[in-house]
């Protein structure tokens, strides 16, 4: 019986979609709006419940496949570029608690200094103009 059933439903997705990355990620959207759904009580919440869900299963079952292919490859570099994002600004925010930045005054170059070292003479490393800075 469940055999027949798992039959059936590989008939019924052949030549069809299927599952992606970009649908797990819709998935887990509508995880969330369930849950929101289910605490504020707000129509528009249960509306895009719904929209979501519908557009998770258009993927899923359509017979479109190089658009959902091609979908799928935005939605995995949009998600790369979010990430990627993040991790930038992790990183230039743990700097910011090491090291300052001043600018050279004569040509404007950036220069990073490691924090807590007193009063320090600093060379620029492009033009060599020196000059004191508390660290
Ligand atoms: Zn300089």
């Amino acid at each position: 019986m469940f055999n027949e059933l798992r039959f059936k439903f590989a008939r019924f997705m052949q030549g069809r979609y299927g599952m992606d990355q970009f649908s797990r990620f819709l998935s887990m959207v509508l995880l969330v709006l369930v849950a929101a759904n289910f605490f504020l009580r707000v129509r528009t919440i249960g509306l895009l419940c719904w929209a979501v869900l519908f557009y998770m299963y258009f993927r899923i079952f359509s017979r479109n496949i190089p658009k959902r292919y091609s979908e799928n490859r935005k939605f995995l570099a949009l998600q790369s570029r979010v990430t990627g994002f993040f991790r930038n600004f992790r990183r230039s925010a743990s700097q910011a608690r090491d090291y300052h930045i001043y600018k050279c005054p004569q040509c404007a170059q950036k220069i990073r200094i490691p924090r807590g070292k007193g009063k320090i003479i600093v060379r620029c490393p492009k033009c060599g103009h020196e000059f004191q800075k508390r660290s």
